[in-house]
């Protein structure tokens, strides 16, 4: 992952068609995906550079290759499973996606994630800074096809601590009090049941965790990933990406990739 400036391009197909080649995009339904949203509605500057940039508050929008990699490590709880002949994708035929993004910055992976889950699914894009939540609305409807997005409720900007995990209805069920501070802890007391209907099949995480928090793996639907960055806590500022994955019947197991840098995932500014 560290060959970062041959992946650059000077249009997004480019930057894409890079990715591709130096094999950080390897499944043609990813790359699809990418191609379908321009970095530049999403990155204020240099948006075809494979580098991390400055989106405000303290925040980045990620680089296309941490991108890249966060989407294919998930893929198999993205796409939308269609019956049983279709190995590679896990989960119960049939079941919209329910997907959440925490620390969704910029949207741009958020909108990535909305193109793989297909007309039934449904992607929760979390931030704990409100300008962050309204910088990704606005980035989205920048394009027809993110405008539609957030019009049909295919994709929603909530504010909420990320580190709570989120509760939301699927499209068709009642809508809580909208962008508010909705109500994790309800749901909670709600029972199994409801956390399953409730619940996610990937939970990506935009900014490193101080623990894997039991809250969100708890939030996984059985089957459900979560991809996140996590502090080593060793006095290092080491950071490392876990994979969580619950299995059908409520296992867990936990896999620690490779080192990374992310902002902290933090108590929002006073
Ligand atoms: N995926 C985003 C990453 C943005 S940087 C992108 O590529 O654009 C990480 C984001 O996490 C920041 O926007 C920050 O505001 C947010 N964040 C940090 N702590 C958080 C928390 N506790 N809850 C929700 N969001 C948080």
């Amino acid at each position: 992952m560290n060959m970062a400036w041959h992946n650059s391009g000077t249009t997004n197909a480019d930057l894409v068609e890079n990715l591709w080649r130096n094999k950080l995009i390897t499944q043609p339904v990813v790359k699809n995906a990418f191609l379908k949203v321009d970095r530049a509605h999403y990155a204020p500057s240099q948006p075809y550079e494979d580098s991390p940039q400055p989106i405000g508050h303290g925040a980045t929008i990620s680089a296309p290759h941490m991108h890249a990699h966060a989407v294919e490590t998930l893929l198999p709880f993205l796409l939308p499973k269609v019956n049983d002949d279709d190995p590679g994708v896990i989960g119960q035929p049939g079941r919209p996606r329910r997907v959440l993004d925490i620390g969704s910055g910029s949207g741009y992976l958020t909108h990535v994630l909305a193109e793989l889950v297909g007309e039934t699914g449904v992607v929760v894009g979390l931030e704990h800074i409100p300008a962050l939540k309204e910088l990704g609305e606005r980035n989205m409807a920048k394009s027809p096809e993110g405008r539609a997005l957030l019009d049909s409720g295919r994709v929603r900007f909530r504010v909420g601590d990320g580190r709570k995990g989120w509760s939301e209805p699927s499209p068709g069920e009642s809508q809580p009090g909208v962008g508010g501070a909705a109500a994790p802890d309800a749901a909670a007391s709600e029972g199994e049941k409801k956390d399953e209907a409730g619940g996610w099949d990937a939970i990506h995480v935009g900014a490193a965790a101080a623990t894997l928090h039991d809250e969100l793996v708890r939030q996984l639907r059985s089957p459900g990933r979560m991809f996140i960055p996590v502090e080593a806590g060793n006095g290092w500022e080491e950071q490392y990406i876990w994979t969580v994955d619950k299995d059908e019947h409520g296992n867990v197991t936990k896999k620690k990739l490779y080192g990374v840098r992310y902002v902290p995932l933090t108590d929002a500014p006073k």
